[in-house]
């Protein structure tokens, strides 16, 4: 793709190609009326190395893309070993690389209304037309704006807990996975923080094996292989094995206000719009679904909606959070309850903001109450 200043007035800039923005031109494309308007990408050339899971009930419009799906999720806590069916739910794995792949070699050539530009947006302002979004190669104009780009004055980096992990693509001398089940959490790891692995067994004996952790700060990189180490070498005694690859990052885990329009009235997509769910982590379905109502809206030309977490269930998620920077242990009894005590597929729903009142206040008692009420009386996460 050339870079190509020009002061033309898009239809639409979509600022950011990462899970956001490329869902969002998936969706648009997708939409009757779509492929008729002139888009302007414009995306800093920074490759992103991440690979997305997320659970679903329903196809995916880019389940072409999925490398691997699992009927079965296991769970381990001290004194609990769980391994429960997902139906009518299946969890899934889409590798970056092919994400990135599908959109930069098949959809991009394909999609002629489409311009991509290599750069950073610097700044967005609001014009009485339209929007004028600057940067080194630019400016552009565009009468839509959708940003993934968090706003500066966000506080986004200020965030004390994260949620955060490095993992190794393992290929084991000998089949030791069940590559049946997604491993969730395992919570065989040393410390004192809230530590868990997590393993996408992808054959017999290749697997992702991540460590995570939720804490005020991330480690250094010696302790997450140090802890990587510990998992594999207890797990698979004396299995040789070779490492292939490498995953690491960190997520926020944050109760702060988002909002669905940045300063310049621009609309928010992914991360800054507040889809990453906060006592979870996990947005790539969110971004889903808000990428399709935002694209009905685009071409139609009316305001989209805003799923944000809202209501009881952003009380819920400031409560967990509150609960897992404060009381890390009581974390892994709070997750192995809600997993051993409650049947999967509502505690997925539970987690996706899905369920009713009735069913939330019967999934709670079968929750430890100490926790909460100890969390309750010190106050919320900041
Ligand atoms: C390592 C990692 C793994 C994750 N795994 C999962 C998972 O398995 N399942 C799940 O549901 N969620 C997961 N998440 C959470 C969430 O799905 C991802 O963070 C997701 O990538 C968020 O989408 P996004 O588009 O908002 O941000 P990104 O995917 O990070 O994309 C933002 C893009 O915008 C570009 N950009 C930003 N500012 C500018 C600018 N000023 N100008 C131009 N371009 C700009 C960036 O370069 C980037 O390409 C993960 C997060 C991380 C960090």
């Amino acid at each position: 793709m050339s870079i190509v200043p020009t002061t033309r007035c898009h239809d639409i800039a979509i600022v950011g190609g990462g899970c956001a923005g490329f869902q969002l031109l998936h969706a648009l494309s997708r939409e009757p009326g779509g492929d008729a308007l002139d888009i302007v990408l414009l995306d800093e050339a920074e490759a992103l190395s991440r690979s997305w899971c997320f659970w679903s009930r329903e196809p995916h419009p880019l389940d072409f893309l999925i490398a691997k799906s699992w009927d079965a999720m296991a769970f381990h806590a001290p004194g609990v070993d769980l391994r429960l069916r997902l139906a009518p739910y299946r969890y899934h794995y889409i590798p970056g690389h092919r994400f990135f792949a599908f959109f930069e070699d098949a959809f991009l050539p394909a999609h002629r209304n489409v311009t991509r530009v290599r750069t950073t947006v610097e700044a967005i302002t609001r014009e009485s037309d339209g929007f004028t979004l600057t940067g080194p190669e630019g400016p552009w104009r565009a009468r839509q704006v959708f940003s993934s780009r968090v706003p500066p004055a966000s506080g986004l980096e200020r965030t004390h807990l994260w949620q955060h992990f490095r993992g190794w693509f393992l290929r084991m001398k000998r089949p030791v996975f069940d590559d049946g089940a997604v491993t969730l959490m395992d919570f065989a790891l040393p410390g004192t923080d809230l530590r868990f692995a997590y393993v996408l067994p992808l054959t017999p004996t290749q697997a992702l094996v991540e460590v995570t952790a939720v804490s005020r700060g991330v480690y250094a990189t010696a302790q997450y292989e140090a802890l990587l180490e510990h998992y594999v070498r207890r797990r698979f005694p004396s299995v040789p094995f070779t490492i292939t690859g490498l995953e690491e990052g960190r997520i926020p885990m944050t109760d702060r206000r988002f909002t669905r329009t940045g300063p310049a009235g621009e609309t928010l997509i992914g991360t800054a719009a507040g889809m990453v769910k906060a006592s979870t982590g996990y947005a790539f379905e969110r971004i889903r679904r808000d990428s399709e109502q935002l694209a009905r809206h685009a071409v139609a030309g009316t305001a989209p909606a805003w799923p944000a977490t809202t209501g009881r269930f952003r009380f819920y998620d400031q409560l967990l959070l509150g609960l897992l920077d404060r009381q890390p242990a009581a974390g892994a009894r709070v997750f192995a309850a809600l997993f051993d005590k409650v049947p999967l597929p509502r505690a997925l729903r539970f987690l996706d903001e899905d369920t009713s009142l009735r069913e939330e206040l019967a999934l709670i008692t079968r929750l430890p109450c100490a926790p909460f009420l100890r969390q309750l009386v010190q106050g919320r996460a900041s």
